[in-house]
């Protein structure tokens, strides 16, 4: 294990801010080093203003968008009644879009991230999420919160 610390500058308000990235090796981490200083970066608080500007922009309005992307991404349809199933896959929606956000705001924060652990939770949150095929239970679980989700998850795939 090596860890990246390269201090930034923001490119928004100009202060400085600190990336802590966890990587398997010297090489990997001097490797991010490089190119996260090459990129534009942006404080946590602005990129918290950005993220949730694209949240709006990702969550989508409509439910023939939400049933679109389901569709290309292999989300199955939601048993229950008519109503029930709108409703629930609304709240799966906003459940993905949450996650994935949530997950994207972590390399900020300095967490345990690398490519191979994100993609294997990447997989474990799909795989989980498309698991469950009862309309009911995204409904029960509508006011979960990221935590609640990622405990959900873990909980199954342990
Ligand atoms: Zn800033």
């Amino acid at each position: 294990m090596a860890m990246a610390n390269v201090k930034m500058t923001c490119s928004e308000c100009g202060k400085e801010y600190t990336v802590s990235v966890k990587h398997g090796s010297r090489k990997a981490a001097d490797e991010f080093e490089a190119y996260i200083k090459s990129q534009a970066g942006q404080c946590p608080a602005c990129y918290r203003k950005h993220q949730n500007e694209k949240r709006d922009s990702f969550r989508f309005k409509e439910a023939a968008e939400i049933r679109e992307f389901d569709r290309k991404n292999g989300f199955p349809a939601l048993e229950g009644s008519e109503k029930q199933e709108a409703w629930a896959v609304a709240i799966r929606h906003e459940a993905i879009v949450s996650i994935n956000i949530f997950a994207m705001g972590k390399l900020y924060k300095g967490a345990e991230i690398t490519a191979e652990n994100a993609q294997d939770s990447a997989i474990g949150i799909k795989a989980f999420l498309c698991g469950e095929k009862s309309a009911k239970f995204f409904i029960d679980h509508r006011d979960e919160s990221v935590q609640g989700w990622l405990d959900l998850i873990s909980a199954r795939m342990s």
